[in-house]
């Protein structure tokens, strides 16, 4: 048994259960034993090691709830043809988007993609992010997705961070499937998804559920088909045109439903009724230059819980800071600040069918833990291109330290 004492916590910021929100508490210590948090509170005596927070601000690790690692390049120069005015949808139709980024894992060995996605991780970890769900879909073949998913299992098997694998063998309609796009759905639902739940690499089941991707009846048969072999669904949801696909999040009782940035009237209601968790990606909206962000005031009057996370992906989004995300979050999403916290941490891990391990500093769960380089909550929102961290502690060990 070990013991980890931190003291000198000027604040310690923390979704709390009893009260159903994010508290402050000042001036306090944390106990932690092993991977655990054994106690809060004052006086709490000697422990093996001892970290001296310098009345700085202590938060939970980040919980990246959605997220594209497994591939080689970044499609930049798609940033400078956005910039020149061409759409998202009009690159994707001209060879660019997903698609591009396929031939690049197609080609790559496992090997090579292990070194790339570990470097991302480790990146992620220095940022505060201690767990992170991570998504295969740039394969889009049996053996392409069978080897991202085997990339994700064997990074998690050598790395501290915790990563949440999801299966997405529909992100995208590979090349060869053009004008028969029932028989790549067909392929997923009877040989993908049977081997992948057989490997028993992935948790979630993810389809991109959009106008010129998969329709409707195809997302619902693709997710139906995942549940029958243990996949749990989520989804990307009315991203760019309002398909329904909040609905269906609901009919098929998604854990979540991400993106919503052209969620409908009827979508905000039914999700208001349902347990489905909105997860926003205020990164994307921004990273694309549009300016139609989701509707985060409505939903949350709709009674809807709502997590934010990166959507780290080489084409649309190429950010993997949580703090800048929160940023965002607050300037574009015009979420309160310490929603913002709640949503990165709590809602996050909830999204994820993990709260009751992760997303908070409460006695029982896993320490991971952010210490800060500054005192207070609002300077994680302000700071926007540069948010210090001192320490990040994983599952109770302090692994980056000044
Ligand atoms: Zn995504």
């Amino acid at each position: 048994m070990s013991t980890l004492k931190l003291f000198n916590i000027g604040q310690l910021v923390t979704y709390n259960t009893p009260s159903d929100s994010i508290e402050t508490f000042f001036d306090i210590e944390v106990m932690i034993e092993n991977s655990q948090i054994k106690e809060i509170g004052n006086g709490l005596g000697i422990a093996d090691e001892m970290i001296d927070c310098k009345n700085n601000l202590v938060t939970p690790g980040f919980v990246d709830s959605h997220t594209h690692p497994v591939f080689i390049d970044s499609r930049d120069d798609e940033f400078l043809r956005r910039l020149g005015g061409e759409s998202y949808e009009s690159i994707a139709e001209n060879g660019g988007g997903i698609v591009k980024s396929i031939q690049g894992v197609r080609e790559a060995t496992e090997s090579q993609l292990i070194d790339l996605v570990k470097k991302r991780m480790d990146r992620f970890l220095k940022l505060g992010t201690t767990t992170i769900e991570a998504k295969s879909g740039y394969g889009l073949n049996m053996e392409s997705e069978l080897k991202s998913l085997s990339v994700l299992d064997k990074v998690q098997k050598e790395h501290a961070i915790d990563i949440v694998p999801t299966f997405m063998g529909a992100h995208s309609f590979p090349p060869n499937f053009v004008n028969r796009e029932q028989d790549y759905v067909d392929l997923i639902c009877n040989e993908m998804i049977p081997e992948v739940a057989k490997q028993g690499i992935a948790k979630f089941n993810d389809v991109f559920c959009e106008k010129g991707y998969f329709t409707i009846d195809q997302t619902r048969q693709i997710l139906r088909k995942g549940l029958d072999y243990g996949l749990k669904p989520r989804l990307h949801a009315d991203e760019f045109y309002s398909t329904g696909s909040a609905e269906l999040a609901v009919e098929i009782q998604a854990s979540s439903a991400d993106h919503l940035m052209a969620i409908s009237e009827e979508g905000i209601k039914r999700m208001g009724k349902s347990n489905v968790i909105a997860t926003l990606l205020p990164g994307t909206t921004f990273f694309l230059g549009k300016t139609e962000y989701a509707p985060y005031q409505d939903l949350y009057d709709a009674g809807i819980n709502v997590a934010i996370a990166s959507d780290y992906n080489p084409g649309s989004c190429f950010i993997q800071s949580m703090p800048f995300i929160i940023s965002l979050a607050c300037i574009y999403l015009k979420i309160p600040l310490l929603e913002a916290i709640k949503a990165s941490t709590y809602t996050a891990a909830k999204s994820l069918l993990l709260e009751n391990k992760i997303g908070s500093i409460e006695t029982g769960k896993n320490a991971d833990i952010i210490v800060w380089g500054f005192p207070k909550i609002e300077q994680i929102a302000s700071m926007v291109s540069h948010q210090p961290i001192d320490i990040v502690i994983k599952n109770g060990k302090p692994l980056i330290t000044p």
